[in-house]
């Protein structure tokens, strides 16, 4: 008996697995809806198979939640579930370096659950959350507990950061100084609060260098441009790695450029950087038309035209390792009154293809799927402390690599409406526009945790 899903066929080798509800041998079945959770093997067939090193056809045997194979062509099946992908793509999931989830302290805004569905959503199985919470992530055991429940629910992975000091309060350093080693968090951030106090600031990155763990910097603090490099100035006085989050000027990007060129090493480059989505896709006038003040209202703001082709060029030169969400979800109330941020996990390998990878796309600087992989998966889980093979390894189809991995259909139109996001902030400057690319699946760990079942068309392809 074999089943279609996405006009697809679906073999359950392993019947038992399936339970299609109500399935009458006609209607296309959704895989959520036929209840698979992490077959103990799994054949993915006919893919294109894409990660940073690599974009061919083949198929990839999972067992146990890791990838076992990768091979050329056609995998014969010897038990297990079987998906054939009719040559749709096949990624490492998404890994984000960037994202507000809430919780403790909003749940009117996020909570882990409804965080976690739309990280899945979106094709994200890590997923790193900021420590501005409430009360504020500054202690091994908040992280620890914010952290077990999250993996609990089995759709991603989260690594809570930690704060640099005790309640974000620029006074005295967190728990950052018992953090070596730790498998709880892999960044430390006071994220939109800057370290005015540079002693302070050096002890942090002090204490980040015995860690072994990167101090991700926002730079608002007297402008972005005179905060990055006085981020960058410190971090290389106390030889710490150092990542700088939502760079979104093109003098940063150079201050980074720079950095980069000045620390690389035999001991690996300790400077990295991160662009939004949104950032690459609007500028200044998207803001004035959404709302300066309200709905196009991000920290930091959206910038001009120049600033945005400054970024998408680097992306193409290489400057940027990694793409992150901010994914910053907020009231309507919220927003209305200024709120900076948007929920970005749903719309980010959308936007990202549609401006940067897709054929006709406007950019003059557009970049392969396997680079657009890399910062999206391999590049972020470098910086984690994740990108090795080994049983946490993920951001590439390699064997003894986690098995979280995505689907997209490069082919498919869509229009975003954050009405239907899984997130509970339901706010995006993207809503109503029509995006070319989408995630339809999502694997954790060898199971299914997000099919896409909305309509969409398909471009027939050339
Ligand atoms: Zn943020």
């Amino acid at each position: 008996m074999a089943l279609e899903v996405f006009g697809k066929i679906v073999e359950p080798v392993q019947k038992t697995r399936f339970r299609p509800a109500g399935w009458n041998g006609k209607k296309k079945l959704s895989i959520i809806e036929a209840v698979i959770s992490s077959p103990k093997k799994l054949v993915l067939n006919n893919f294109r198979i894409v990660d940073e090193s690599q974009d061919f056809h083949g198929s990839v045997i999972v067992e146990d939640g890791m990838i076992a194979e990768v091979l050329e062509g056609e995998a014969r099946a010897a038990g297990g579930l079987v998906i054939d992908g009719g040559g749709l793509v096949l990624m490492p999931a998404l890994v984000d370096l960037h994202a507000h989830f809430r919780e403790p302290g909003a749940p009117e805004k996020e909570t882990l659950e409804s965080a976690s569905l739309a990280a899945a959503a979106g094709g994200y199985g890590t997923v790193v959350c900021m420590a501005n919470t409430d009360p504020v992530t500054d202690t091994l055991a908040q992280a620890a507990a914010i952290k077990h429940r999250c993996d609990a629910l089995g759709l991603i992975d989260l690594y809570p950061a930690l704060s640099l000091t005790r309640g974000m309060e620029g006074k005295a350093l967190s728990e950052i100084t018992r953090a070596a080693h730790s498998e709880v968090t892999r960044l430390f951030s006071e994220d939109g609060k800057d370290m005015p106090d540079e002693r302070l600031f050096l002890a942090a990155f002090a204490a980040s260098r015995r860690a072994g763990v990167t101090v991700s910097c926002h730079c608002d603090l007297d402008g972005e441009d005179a905060a990055t490099g006085r981020a960058l100035r410190l971090a290389a006085r106390a030889d710490a790695r150092i990542h700088l989050a939502h760079v979104s000027t093109a003098a940063a990007v150079d201050l980074v450029r720079g950095a980069k060129q000045r620390r690389s090493g035999p001991a690996g480059c300790p400077v990295s950087c991160e662009v939004t989505p949104h950032h690459l896709a609007l500028t200044e006038a998207d803001a004035a038309a959404l709302g300066a003040d309200s709905f196009g209202k991000v920290a930091p703001p959206l910038r001009s035209e120049a600033d945005r082709r400054a970024l998408v060029a680097a992306i193409a030169g290489g400057a940027i390792d990694a793409i992150a969400t901010d994914h910053a979800p907020h009231t309507k109330a919220g927003k209305e009154r200024g709120a900076p941020g948007f929920s970005g996990l749903e719309t980010a390998f959308a936007v990202c293809h549609t401006t940067l990878a897709a054929p006709g796309s406007a950019e003059r600087d557009t970049i392969s799927l396997s680079r657009l992989s890399s910062l999206l998966s391999a590049a972020p889980a470098r910086i984690l402390g994740l990108g090795a093979a080994g049983p946490r390894g993920r951001g590439r189809i390699a064997p003894a690599y986690r098995a979280d991995l995505c689907v997209a259909d490069l082919d498919a139109a869509w229009t975003v409406d954050p009405a239907a996001f899984k997130s509970r902030g339901k706010n995006s400057p993207f809503a109503g526009r029509g995006l070319r690319g989408r995630i339809i699946m999502t694997l954790h760990r060898g199971g299914v945790v997000f099919q896409q079942t909305a309509p969409q068309m398909s471009f027939p392809r050339n």
